[in-house]
């Protein structure tokens, strides 16, 4: 017996009778041979954070767009955040925490530059449309690897594809919007989990909110700072999924009206709020300009997506794996004019 069959027992005896096992896996679209010494689900995890598209969340928005100070989120600071809030409820379940990493840290990969301005300007620009929870699977299964995909298991891609609604319920009655595995619903609670608290912390770093502005029943039943609001809903999510026997991960009723609340909260707020609105037009108008320019002028830059595909989708891709900071560059390059030097 190998290592790898070694975990694979380890992963049978220890972990709870609902977890999903990496030995029962549905597997991968090209059949690989398994490796000596990690779980399929390891194994993905790992090739998602060599991925080039990971590498690049680190000068994506969370919230604050191209942000200057060091101490804001970025999409990869909140993927972070995100797989610890998750790993945290998968080991407290005995489900498969491999499993719930990978796909953590997967599940932003196909977010924009510019954060939800960059998904909506993309979605109003495609004929059928865009979101970045699609986006993310088309990067792992497309284009990444020089267009050969990651091949990651079943599992993974589901759960990568299943993480978001947007502003739709967190934890769906409607099964079929909901990842099958307990793992795939864990990151989707815990997305929201992360986000609601991290932004209303750089909220209040950008001086956008103010303490007092935060529903005051909300501080009083989840705590007044991040860390304790963010045990809180994690002790929530725990309880409520074994009381449901782990037919399901949930939250309190009393629990999933807090964090709709905060969403609610910083949707008005700090998301659409005054502040953003401005910045958010810009955004749009930036990503906008090149959609068009690349449509215009495909070449060099749509040459590496997938050639079957429609010019719109692979500009589309093109301009979704930007980071602000590279948009703003090819921005400039193309639309400013250049100065002369002596
Ligand atoms: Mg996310």
């Amino acid at each position: 017996m190998n290592i790898r069959e070694k975990l694979e027992e380890i992963e049978t005896t220890t972990l709870s009778p609902k977890a999903t096992l990496s030995s029962a896996s549905r597997g991968r679209v090209r059949p690989e041979n398994p490796h000596p010494l990690r779980t399929a689900f390891q194994r993905d995890r790992d090739r998602i954070i060599h991925s080039k598209s990971f590498r690049r969340l680190k000068h994506k928005t969370q919230v604050f767009l191209a942000p200057f100070g060091d101490h804001y989120r970025t999409r990869l600071t909140h993927t972070l955040e995100v797989s610890q809030i998750a790993r945290t409820i998968a080991k407290a379940l005995r489900l498969n925490e491999d499993l719930t990493e990978a796909i953590a840290l997967g599940h932003d990969l196909g977010h924009t530059p510019f954060g939800h301005a960059g998904e909506e300007t993309l979605d109003k620009l495609l004929l059928d449309g865009f979101t970045h929870y699609e986006q993310s699977l088309r990067v792992v299964e497309k284009l990444e690897y020089e267009g050969k995909g990651l091949n990651l298991t079943y599992e993974v891609r589901e759960g990568i594809q299943k993480h978001s609604k947007g502003r739709g319920e967190i934890l769906e009655n409607n099964l079929e919007d909901m990842p099958k595995t307990l793992e795939g619903q864990i990151v989707r609670v815990s997305d929201v989990i992360a986000y609601v608290n991290h932004d209303i912390d750089d909220a209040l770093r950008a001086g956008v909110i103010k303490e007092g502005d935060i529903p005051q029943h909300l501080v009083k039943d989840l705590g007044k700072w991040p860390a304790a609001r963010i045990d809180r809903m994690v002790e929530d999510v725990v309880k409520a999924s074994l009381d449901t026997e782990l037919e399901r991960i949930a939250m309190s009723e009393k629990g999933l009206t807090a964090v709709v609340e905060l969403r609610e909260f910083l949707y008005k707020r700090v998301y659409c709020g005054p502040q953003a609105a401005g910045e958010i037009d810009k955004a749009k108008k930036i990503l906008s300009d090149l959609y068009d320019y690349v449509l215009r002028k495909p070449n060099p830059y749509v040459k590496h997506y997938p050639r079957g595909d429609s010019l719109e989708r692979r500009a589309a891709d093109f301009i979704a794996g930007m980071t602000d900071f590279y948009a703003l560059a090819l921005y400039e390059k193309l639309f400013f004019p250049r100065t002369w030097s002596s």
